[in-house]
């Protein structure tokens, strides 16, 4: 029998296994509320169970199942961690401290089967999708990294789904993932704090729209016009640019009073970063009234990916077109650049012999 992984498990999957296991009811909250408000991860830790409960648990669950193999920390802060799942398949995780809150930046695939140009990601194609459990297991291992198990986390946590893979390309363990995190007993994180991303899977955002307790979604443009987004994300092929924002215009019914979505745009010296570009964005953003930002990324450079980044007066000045046709658009501070941690830098590096050096 292959054993249940616990982490991924809803407090009424919890249930039905502990009722299987012929224990009472109350021991599946003791045992979710370990797992996921006190981030317990070992079951010796959980003295609020009989002995012999634990004891059925270590012989018919696993808890945690990542081996760590690498881990990085940023001159500013950032940390990056490399696991191994189970069957040996890379998993990497970003953990960006803020002042005010922290971001865990995940990843839904070990690779990616999108071949996005810009994306060291890319170049490892699709391994595997994740499971809701080691999802939900990369989450906990970040918070218990900077604070230690079972410790109460100074501020609150953003979730991203920006780390590798395409989540859309992996929407019900995503989805179960963000319902776990919402669980008032457990680490409680709320979907108005997380943020997925996608290249442009456009029947999940239309699936998205109809869901009641949504993340916010963020979509990765990379360019004006098919064209060039063809070459940037071939993806674009299947989807293109005018398919893709009607499903974003259906999508802006559901948005709350407050709420927009986000373009990600990522920078690439001379390629998607003139000024006429600057204009083609805004003209078509414009002509679909979209209730949306831009995110201007700036591009991190790594080997073996054929681009630069635009120099920062180039990225200033698209900023302000934008702004002056009337669509909003920040500069993304890139965070983690020395460890491979940025935005497209995740490609299981230690791997590939192109590490930075662990901490
Ligand atoms: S940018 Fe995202 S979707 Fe594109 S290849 Fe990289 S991980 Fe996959």
């Amino acid at each position: 029998m292959q054993p249940v992984h616990l982490t991924g498990l809803s407090q009424a999957e919890l249930s039905d296994f502990v009722a299987s296991l012929g224990e009472p009811e109350y021991r599946a909250r003791q045992i979710f509320s370990a797992i996921h408000a006190r981030r317990v991860m070992s079951f010796d830790a959980m003295t609020d169970l009989p002995k012999e409960l634990r004891a059925t648990l270590v012989q018919r669950t696993l808890l945690s199942t990542f081996k760590l193999e690498s881990r990085y920390i940023s001159t500013d802060g950032t940390r990056r961690y490399l696991f191994k799942t189970r069957d040996n398949f890379p998993v990497e995780t970003v953990f960006i401290p803020e002042e005010r809150r922290d971001t865990i930046c995940f990843s839904s695939q070990s690779g990616c089967p999108l071949q996005c140009t810009f994306c060291l990601t890319a170049q490892l194609g699709l391994l595997r999708n994740l499971t809701a459990g080691e999802i939900v297991e990369q989450i906990i291992f970040a918070l218990n990294d900077a604070y230690g198990e079972g410790v109460q986390t100074p501020r609150g946590t953003n979730l991203v789904g920006m780390g590798a893979g395409e989540p859309f390309l992996n929407f019900d363990n995503l989805m179960k993932t963000i319902r776990i995190m919402n669980d008032t007993s457990g680490l409680h994180i709320v979907p108005n704090r997380i943020t997925v991303s996608t290249a442009g899977i456009v029947p999940r955002i239309r699936d998205l729209a109809t869901i009641a307790d949504r993340p916010h979604l963020a979509i990765s443009l990379a360019a004006p016009n098919d064209e060039l987004r063809n070459e940037l994300m071939p993806i674009n092929k299947k989807w293109p640019i005018e398919e893709l924002l009607s499903a974003c215009k259906e999508f802006e019914k559901s948005l709350k009073p407050n709420e927009q979505f986000t373009f990600e745009y990522v920078m690439l010296r001379g390629v998607n970063d003139s000024d006429a570009q600057a204009r083609q964005l805004a003209n078509l953003l414009n002509r679909h009234a979209l209730r949306a930002k831009v995110n201007l990324i700036p591009h991190n450079p790594a080997e073996p990916l054929p681009y630069q980044p635009s120099p920062m007066e180039r990225v200033e000045s698209f900023r302000e077109i934008l702004e002056s046709k009337g669509v909003h658009a920040f500069i993304r501070r890139p965070r983690g650049r020395d460890i491979f941690a940025a935005c497209g830098q995740l490609a299981a590096r230690s791997e590939t012999g192109l590490s930075a050096a662990p901490s």
